[in-house]
């Protein structure tokens, strides 16, 4: 036999499993004439601001978002309080990426993150800090509502894992904000926020920055609540530092005062 129908044969036989995040490039680069072959040029290609870069972005958007619709790997989608899967928010581009732990009932309703008490709170923090909720990216741990809004288990978390992965690896962060002890875990198994919010962990080639998850502050009084404001309140502006540091343009990109 011919070494090229040798080939062939082989590789008719042979399924090939690329992992998602590969077939979507592999997508994104015919689809959009991206000229780069290499995983990192084509995903700098789609970072800047030119419209085909926008356009390239949004088609990933929605690829991404087709991915979690058909998505079924653990039976959060079957529970009773789950109405809809809740995906990541904010452009594709966002130097600095938000995590929480996962939807709860108005998330579930309508669809987005971080828009019940705990998210108004969340925004407010970063108006304070002048940085534009719409310019960065917000996502969660678990993307189904899980039923009494319960902590997510090891099972789940391991299932929704593709998905905040995808998410993450077309993303590249810079710096990532863990909001709370579900996402700590994620990124260091068998952590406590109590002692590990404030302290930089790098895992993957991101720099994660732990700190309370809102709806913890809400649910404080009297002196703690100020202790826990201000712990979050220095996490987030240490986050910001790092974010300065590693990629200098970051905050006007992020910032209100980045003209449109
Ligand atoms: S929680 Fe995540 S893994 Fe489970 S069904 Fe929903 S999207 Fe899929």
């Amino acid at each position: 036999m011919a070494i090229e129908d040798e080939i062939k044969q082989f590789f008719a036989a042979e399924e090939i499993h690329l992992p998602e995040s590969m077939k979507l490039l592999i997508e994104l680069k015919d689809k959009f004439n991206i000229p780069e072959f290499d995983a990192d040029a084509i995903l700098q290609s789609i970072k800047g601001d030119g419209e085909h870069a926008k356009k390239s972005r949004m088609y990933l958007r929605n690829r991404i978002r087709e991915s979690l619709n058909a998505c079924q790997r653990c039976p959060l989608y079957l529970s009773e309080t789950h109405t809809q899967k809740v995906p990541g928010e904010g452009p594709l581009n966002s130097p600095l990426v938000l995590i929480g732990e996962g939807p709860g009932l108005d998330e579930d309703k309508q669809g987005r993150p971080f828009v019940g008490r705990a998210g108004q709170l969340l925004t407010t923090i970063l108006d304070k800090l002048n940085i534009s909720r719409e310019k960065i990216y917000i996502t969660n741990v678990i993307k189904c509502r899980p039923p009494q809004n319960r902590t997510p288990n090891k099972k789940e978390i391991t299932a929704c894992s593709h998905n905040l992965e995808l998410e993450l690896s077309m993303i590249s962060p810079k710096v990532i904000i863990a909001l709370g002890a579900v996402p700590l875990n994620y990124f260091k198994p068998g952590s406590s926020i109590m002692r590990e919010r404030g302290r930089w962990i790098t895992s993957r080639g991101y720099w994660i920055m732990p700190t309370f998850h809102p709806a913890y502050i809400l649910r404080q009084q009297g002196k703690t609540l100020v202790k826990v404001k201000w712990a979050v309140w220095h996490d987030f502006n240490n986050a910001l530092e790092k974010l300065t540091e590693l990629y200098p343009e970051a905050i006007s990109k992020i910032s209100y005062n980045e003209k449109e």
